[in-house]
């Protein structure tokens, strides 16, 4: 099976899932490369969730399950920072403690709101919230800097109250465009978050459109992930999504060691 690059464990504020028993499930989905990517949001506003990461016993703890399992699966070490620009110092501090593998910049909060929550929605048009998400990855784009791939770029239209108002890409071309061009001319990637499908899309995230779009803007960098919170999500519709990935083009994805990325065969 692909390599599941989007795991959290109970180190994340909203996971309870043993790291042991992840890489168990991991090993029996066949997997040969499995990473860790913990939630590190600092100051979370919402709902007095604790999204800081002791990365003090994070990193030894999961260093040591590496080494035990070393025979059987890599695994790497990451985090998933959710970027915010004001944060962009004090994150680069935490992650640059212990040599991580690999890390997902995401976009969770948005102007102190997550759009996890319908209030995020409230009171204006799916456009602008969503107009509003694809800008403020601009501005962290413009500030934060030490992260390896986007995560879940359309993550905003995972939550909408209106999911009858379907989105398309199309409709924010300019605007996600220049998102992927700038990460593309800054060396970093985007990844394939199969988590949409189990948030009653159709799709991953982000959706086709972009995962094509990113491919023909000559885009290269490009993980997949399960955002599993439970050791059984693990790799989860993987199948549909690496057809999706070679039918938008891309004949490698990748992994992340060491913060280098290496490429797989698909
Ligand atoms: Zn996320
Ligand atoms: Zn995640």
């Amino acid at each position: 099976m692909l390599p599941d690059c989007h795991t959290h464990s109970r180190f994340s504020g909203d996971s309870e899932e043993n790291p042991e028993i992840m890489i168990k499930s991991a090993i029996k989905n066949n997997m040969k490369y499995f990473c860790f990517t913990d939630h590190l949001d600092l100051d979370y506003p919402e709902n007095d969730v604790d999204f800081n990461l002791d990365v003090d016993t994070y990193y030894p703890y999961i260093h040591h399950l590496k080494e035990s399992y070393s025979d059987k699966i890599d695994i790497g070490i990451g985090v998933e920072c959710g970027l915010e620009p004001h944060h962009s110092a004090r994150l680069n501090d935490i992650i640059t403690k212990y040599p991580f593998d690999y890390i997902i910049g995401s976009s969770h909060i948005v102007n102190g709101k997550d759009p996890y929550y319908k209030s995020y929605f409230e009171n204006r048009t799916n456009k602008e919230a969503y107009i509003e998400y694809f800008d403020y990855i601009l501005r962290c784009l413009e500030t934060c800097s030490n992260f390896d791939v986007y995560g879940h770029l359309d993550y905003v239209i995972r939550y909408t109250p209106y999911k009858d108002d379907a989105f398309s890409y199309f409709d924010y071309s300019d605007i996600i465009d220049e998102i992927l061009k700038k990460l593309i001319s800054s060396g970093k990637g985007i990844e394939v978050n199969t988590g949409g499908y189990l948030n009653g899309l159709s799709q991953p995230n982000p959706c086709e459109d972009i995962i094509r779009r990113y491919n023909e803007l000559g885009g290269e960098i490009l993980t997949i992930g399960s955002d599993a919170h439970k050791a059984t999500i693990i790799g989860s519709n993987f199948d549909k999504a690496g057809t999706l990935i070679s039918k938008c083009g891309f004949k490698y994805i990748t992994i992340f060691k060491n913060r280098c990325p290496e490429f797989i065969k698909l």
